[in-house]
């Protein structure tokens, strides 16, 4: 995918003129605000947050949807059929990743935009590569802005894929409304194998590749999954996780999904939970920013740094203790007079 540039040679942006283009809907101004915000120049840093301030009314407007699964679940199938069912219900869609190891050179899970060829030429989608290789916080962060530009350029749903690691489902989860975890038919071995937390982390389980001579087996699977979250997760008052059986290939299942959706967001708003889950998505996110940032900065004090090296080669040797190394850094940062 190209890389829209910057103006890398001009001191300022007109981050205003941005956000006005953004706002009414300009896809290169989409496009061209997400790379300011993956920019990890410190001035494109201060503009992003100019334009995101400044886009901040327009946001949160979205149904926000997380799917994840295994690489080969058929995710990327599913969510094509899925988007351009919604754009032909009139809805705006727009496809986000989160993928710690993707590069835009090596490829991600989205990287390639042929393997959802009905969205990539969908005048009401839009679609976007997980950013480059980063920390899992990093790369998150900058999904979760993404997607408040998207909010703000009018897309009504957000489609955030991730894969099946555990602490991107999790990352994926925290700023989303519903979390939607696909599954393979086949029950039995992978029953065993799914991790406890992803059942929490559900409000959908669905069973794809319900089709042709998978039926049976994906049938099976969808009972021994209802089975597993009736034992594994507490009931809740409000909402307890169906298991559903979809093709993301032939469409059978997939308006089950977003009706699922939908009731999930009424009940959760029947009681004022919907907002109350963002109010905390927010400051968790608040904090997850500082904790990031501040531990950059914390380990840039020329005292600390210049410790650094010698340090983490005396723990790697064994030479040293690592508590011992971590207490050495701290007493650094206690004595530094700049902090
Ligand atoms: P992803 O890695 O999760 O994005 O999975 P893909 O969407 O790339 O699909 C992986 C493989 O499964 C491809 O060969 C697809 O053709 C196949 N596949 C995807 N969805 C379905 C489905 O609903 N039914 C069947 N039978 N095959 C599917």
């Amino acid at each position: 995918m190209a890389k829209e540039t910057l103006d890398a040679g001009k001191p300022t942006i007109d981050i205003a003129s941005l956000a006005n283009r953004i706002e009414e809907g300009e896809r290169a101004a989409l496009a061209r605000g997400i790379t300011l915000i993956e920019s990890r120049r410190a001035d494109h840093r201060a503009f992003a947050n100019d334009l995101l301030e400044l886009l901040m009314p327009n946001t949160g407007k979205s149904v926000r949807v997380g799917i994840s699964g295994v690489p080969g679940v058929g995710k990327s199938t599913m969510i094509d059929l899925f988007g351009a069912t919604l754009t032909d219900k009139g809805h705006k869609v727009a496809v986000l990743a989160v993928d710690p190891s993707s590069s835009r050179t090596g490829g991600s899970i989205l990287g390639d935009k042929t393997r959802m060829e009905r969205l990539s030429v969908d005048r009401n989608a839009f679609i976007r590569p997980s950013p480059s290789a980063g920390t899992l916080g990093g790369v998150a962060a900058k999904t979760r802005e993404a997607m408040l530009l998207c909010e703000a350029a009018g897309f009504d749903v957000i489609l955030v894929e991730t894969v099946g690691t555990g602490q991107s489902e999790t990352a994926v989860s925290d700023m989303v409304d519903f979390f939607l975890v696909l599954m393979l038919p086949g029950a039995g071995d992978e029953l065993q194998g799914i991790k406890k937390g992803i059942l929490e982390l559900a409000d959908a389980i669905a069973v794809n590749k319900a089709d042709g001579e998978n039926i049976d087996r994906a049938r099976a699977a969808a009972a021994e999954y209802r089975a597993a979250l009736h034992i594994m997760t507490p009931q809740d008052s409000v909402w307890s996780p169906p298991v559903m059986t979809v093709s993301g290939q032939t469409g059978d299942g997939l308006d089950d999904i977003w009706a699922t959706i939908n009731q999930h967001r009424d009940a959760l708003q029947a009681v004022g939970r919907l907002d109350e889950k963002r109010r905390q998505q927010n400051v968790r996110w608040m904090w997850s920013i500082f904790d990031d940032q501040i531990k950059a900065l914390l380990r840039d004090q020329p005292n600390i740094a210049a410790r650094v090296p010698e340090l983490e080669h005396d723990v790697a040797e064994g030479g040293v203790a690592a508590a011992r190394a971590a207490a050495t850094l701290l007493a650094l940062l206690r004595d530094n007079p700049d902090t």
